[in-house]
């Protein structure tokens, strides 16, 4: 279907260059850190690498789910690193890291889904930089929810993130493994057990979903509690990846951004290039 549908001129994104780039791109191989941004093969890389910002990716790149929209590989994932915390906590030195996201794949091989690995990640990033903070980007810690949640109790961020990805209805062809609900518990949960911690999602537009559709989703957002949003266009990421159904028009992502804040969001990024942690820390 969208190799039929031509891009549209407001979907061009310039080339990275630049010193910092280069700097980001040397310490992440240096520490061998991995990154969402290549993983993903984020649009954005360029622009934020640039700046020293860059969405690490603990926890191996191998995903246990196989969702048609990502372009993560699948399959067994290696045990978990115990070197990593030390080396992202190195990293964010010396790249001066002062607001970090952190992302995982599925890991739902794991009894904890991988929440273990967040907070060792996240106290050797303090241990070395009190003053750092964080937002996590996890997995929707299928039936370890409440446990992931308590161990992820002394190293709160600020903000916790957990992706819908897309409106429920396109669940099963755009993510077979997850559940609507099971995402919107977990945000849920999140709020109710850590008020003061903004909570986050973020969805794509352009898989064939309706604005109705959109709508419904962001009033469950709220009463989630989830303060946070983040829309984007979904871009198919390799050739074996979901068709775009559609571009959405810039003018009407900044509807849906003044619609969203009109709810009752707090801090909302709606754009084409939007991306979950596109802009973050601002
Ligand atoms: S938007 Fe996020 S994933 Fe994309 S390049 Fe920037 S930091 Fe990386």
């Amino acid at each position: 279907m969208a190799d039929h549908i031509p891009f549209p001129p407001w979907i061009r994104k310039g080339l990275a260059t630049g010193a910092q780039y280069h700097k980001t791109e040397l310490l992440l191989a240096s520490h061998k850190v991995d990154t969402i941004c290549t993983e993903a093969k984020c649009p954005n890389q360029g622009e934020c690498w640039a700046k020293g910002t860059a969405t690490v990716l603990i926890l191996g790149h191998t995903c246990t789910r196989n969702c048609p929209f990502c372009s993560v590989a699948h399959g067994t994932p290696l045990p978990p690193d115990p070197s990593e915390p030390e080396r992202v906590a190195e990293l964010c030195r010396e790249l001066g890291i002062q607001y970090l996201v952190l992302t995982s794949v599925d890991r739902d091989d794991l009894d904890d889904g991988g929440a273990d690995q967040f907070r060792d990640v996240i106290h050797s990033c303090r241990t070395m930089n009190p003053s750092m903070r964080f937002e996590i980007l996890v997995p929707d810690f299928k039936g370890v929810q409440e446990a992931a949640l308590d161990i992820l109790n002394d190293a709160r961020p600020f903000v916790f993130s957990h992706n819908v990805e897309t409106v429920p209805e396109l669940y099963r062809t755009a993510r077979p493994g997850g559940e609507f609900q099971r995402s919107l518990h977990l945000l849920s949960l999140a709020k109710r057990k850590w008020p003061d911690t903004q909570v986050k999602t973020s969805m794509m537009l352009g898989l064939g979903e309706t604005e109705e559709q959109i709508r419904q989703v962001l009033h469950q957002l709220r009463e989630a509690g989830c303060d946070r949003l983040c829309l984007g266009q979904y871009l198919k990421p390799s050739k074996e990846s979901l068709d775009v159904a559609q571009f959405v028009h810039p003018d009407t992502f900044i509807r849906w951004k003044r619609e969203a804040e009109s709810m009752g969001f707090s801090w909302v990024i709606s754009e084409p290039f939007a991306r979950s942690s596109y802009h973050a820390e601002t």
